[in-house]
């Protein structure tokens, strides 16, 4: 969804320059581009203007701290006040009450409503193991009361029977005392929408509402519609108290405009994002991600910032007088990078924050085993000094040597010592850098894999 606003983005937060300060001057073209990119992507402009106001506001006189440089530490800001302005925290429902629970939605005809009960019921069936009801008080197309019907029993859920013959109301009371006499956990009431906003149906939702004191009420939007999902969302928002939006069609073509503008037009958050027509395509909403993934880099401030806790300091230095030395990188070296590797989360940890990579499917993320480093470290442990600082010592009875020592094959001796030349190659090349400039180069390193050759 945020493609667009993602490469406007990080093209221009790149040409953020100067030293030591972000200042009113290194800073206005840039958030002159914010502003527009922000604009282009539909986002509603008290939206954009309070925003950028923000921005710059937190920015200017902003000391850069020594590891990043401006262009970064401007991302940091812009990533900190997208999540404020998307929330910060992320919101889940709130279903404690006597029960049954009652969910009533809420959105224009063609939202995603229906769909989105459907949604709701199988996670709230299969993650929180909810026993759910599902019905329809949409009495004007027969064909809505069909659909969620035949919805609730690919998912499973129980569904009340209700006919275009009754009033929205009645539904609501009817299901609400099944829901109650069968000791459902929730019902989740859907409603019919209107192609625009009118009294008439803002009218029957609130007497649906009434009737049902609902503990969410949750306004249903199609991110598709930008900024006039936000204008709906208010309109809504005014006739009933909203506890939260669900926003759908995040998985189309949409800008993001609805993303960054509900929670502020109206006050209430982004609880789910609908991200595909198929039941299981819901999930719930998280601002951080969300701004991660409109700048497109992943995790990667967080990653640096593990570095500069993680890596040790000393070991660093002693790395870069190494090199000084031109005594180059052995084997010694390497095994203390696995150490540091280990210290900072391992693999998976590392992974998980680098852009992109949240994407992998899973079967590829399983093959990512921490235990690789803990074999490897076992493997360097099992050489004599002489075989770490000359690696090229190490041949046919040396590797069975070692294979047995650390209870592996000479086919994994064999691995590490390429991965071990593939890992000097690298720092070879970043001699000339040093420790910071690898920081530095740490996002034209990623995604691809650049940074652990051996993957
Ligand atoms: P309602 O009128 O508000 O009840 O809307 P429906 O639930 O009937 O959905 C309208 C259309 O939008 C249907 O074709 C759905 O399959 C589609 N739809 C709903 N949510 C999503 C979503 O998150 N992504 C995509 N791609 N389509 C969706
Ligand atoms: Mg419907």
């Amino acid at each position: 969804m945020f493609e667009n606003l993602t490469e406007r983005l990080s093209r221009t937060l790149k040409n953020v320059s100067g030293r030591g300060r972000l200042t009113d001057d290194n800073i206005k073209d840039t958030l002159r581009e914010v502003r527009m990119a922000l604009l282009e992507a539909d986002v509603a402009l008290p939206v954009v203007r309070e925003f950028v106001k923000r921005v710059k506001e937190r920015a200017v006189g902003t000391e850069v701290s020594k590891s990043l440089t401006p262009g970064q530490e401007f991302i940091k800001i812009v990533q900190a006040e997208l999540e404020a302005v998307m929330g910060e925290e992320s919101e889940g429902l709130d279903l404690s009450c006597q029960p049954p629970a009652v969910i009533l939605m809420a959105g224009l005809q063609g939202a995603g409503k229906t769909t989105s009960v459907g949604k709701l019921g199988k996670l709230l069936k299969e993650r929180d193991s909810k026993k759910v009801l599902v019905v329809s008080a949409d009495v004007y197309r027969p064909a809505a009361i069909k659909q969620l019907e035949t919805l609730a029993g690919d998912v499973g859920i129980d569904f009340f029977p209700s006919n275009v013959e009754q009033k929205p109301v009645e539904i609501a009371k009817a299901a609400l005392e099944h829901g109650r006499l069968k000791f459902y956990d929730v019902v989740i009431v859907d409603t019919a929408g209107r192609l625009h906003v009118d009294e008439e149906m803002m009218g029957e939702i609130k007497d649906v509402h009434k009737t049902l004191n609902p503990v969410e009420t949750l306004f249903v939007v199609d991110a598709m519609t930008g900024q006039d999902a936000a204008n709906t969302a208010k309109a809504f928002n005014d006739a009933l108290p909203l506890t939260g939006v669900i926003l759908t069609k995040v998985d189309g073509d949409a800008r993001g405009g609805a993303a960054l503008s509900v929670r502020h037009i109206t006050g209430k958050p982004i609880k789910f994002l609908g991200i595909g027509e198929k039941t299981d395509a819901l999930e719930p909403f998280h601002p951080n991600r969300v701004a991660s993934r409109i700048l497109g880099m992943g995790d990667v401030l967080s990653l640096i910032e593990d570095l500069e806790r993680n890596v040790d300091k000393q070991e660093a230095e002693k790395l870069a007088k190494k090199f000084k030395d031109k005594k180059g990188f052995d084997l010694e070296d390497f095994r203390s990078q696995l150490q540091q590797m280990k210290n900072m989360g391992g693999m998976m940890g590392m992974l998980d924050k680098l852009p992109g990579m949240s994407q992998l499917p899973s079967d590829v993320k399983d093959k990512v085993d921490d235990k690789v480093f803990v074999q490897m470290e076992a493997i360097i442990n099992s050489m004599t000094k002489g075989e770490r600082a000359h690696p090229e010592l190490i041949k046919g009875s040396r590797k069975k040597r070692i294979a047995a020592g650390s209870g592996t094959q000479v086919q994994d001796v064999n691995r590490l010592l390429k991965q071990f030349t593939q890992m000097q190659k690298m720092m070879k090349k970043m001699q000339k850098g040093g420790m910071k400039n690898m920081m530095r180069q740490m996002k034209g390193m990623v995604p691809g894999g650049g940074m652990f050759p051996w993957r």
